[in-house]
């Protein structure tokens, strides 16, 4: 019964690394219900889990699955103590918490990118995951584990992307790095600085230049008044200066006759 189980597993191990490109270590997404039934089948998940999959794998929960069992109270002690030695996943739910199978189904969206499995006793939940394709589904029946043959969505799935009908994620995933390898795409980052360069490029330099040239024309000949103006103010700052040294006090009296720039010279004194 156990070889033909394991043969079983191989072969639906085999169908989704294959077709959605799910790797080792295998990530199982674990909820309450599933660690209490492994606590009443009294299954040592971390010994039995790589020994079915024959392979590495990874127990992780979320946190909203912790604050579930949190909730729930003492008749899911043990489970919870389960829960608490999985890896805590980031889940979205940051901030207010949502149901633990509300929480894994989202884990699981937009065509599973972290390949995780999920593993329950929810049968609500696991109908909701039979209907998204690509995600391995794995129970507890009479004290065994058991992975989940591939829903007849994901098989769907399949064929409709062996006949050229839809892109697998897998696919995606490796088109869009080859396409960064040879540097086809770029962040979307580089792109909108891009873009805004291309928008506000042409149009505002090609003004400046034409405002360059008559601001510089009026520029030089106001730079010119000014020099002038300048050369005034150091004579008569001259002339203040000599009269000050020479006349001291009467160089006030000369001060509330003058222009504000002179007076502006004069308070330096
Ligand atoms: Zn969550």
């Amino acid at each position: 019964m156990k070889i033909t189980r394991q043969k079983h597993a191989k072969k639906h191990l085999g169908f989704f690394r294959n077709n959605f490109g799910v790797r080792e270590p295998y990530q199982i997404l674990l909820d309450g219900t599933f660690c209490q039934a492994a606590l009443r089948g009294r299954i040592q998940l971390r010994e039995q889990l790589p020994r079915y999959l024959m392979a590495e794998t990874q127990l992780c929960t979320t946190r909203c699955v912790l604050k579930e069992l949190e909730t729930l109270g003492k008749d899911l002690y043990g489970a919870k103590l389960i829960a608490q030695k999985c890896q805590v996943r980031n889940c979205p739910h940051f901030k207010n918490a949502v149901s633990g199978s509300e929480c894994l189904l989202s884990m699981v969206e937009d065509g599973n990118p972290h390949h995780y499995f999920l593993a329950t006793q929810d049968q609500n939940l696991s109908m909701k995951v039979k209907k998204k394709p690509g995600i391995p589904l794995m129970f507890i029946i009479q004290n065994t584990i058991v992975l989940d043959k591939p829903s007849p969505k994901t098989i769907a799935f399949v064929k409709a992307v062996e006949s050229g009908q839809l892109v697998s994620v897998h696919e995606k995933q490796s088109i869009r790095q080859l396409k960064e390898e040879q540097g086809l795409v770029k962040d979307p980052e580089q792109r909108r600085r891009k873009k805004r360069k291309k928008v506000s490029g042409p149009n505002p330099l090609s003004c400046l230049k034409k405002k360059k040239k008559t601001q510089d024309t009026n520029s030089s000949a106001s730079e010119k008044k000014r020099k002038r103006k300048r050369i005034r103010n150091r004579s008569t700052s001259k002339v203040l200066s000599e009269k000050q040294n020479a006349e001291g006090h009467l160089l006030f009296i000369h001060h509330e006759a003058c222009h504000l720039q002179e007076i502006k010279v004069c308070c330096v004194y």
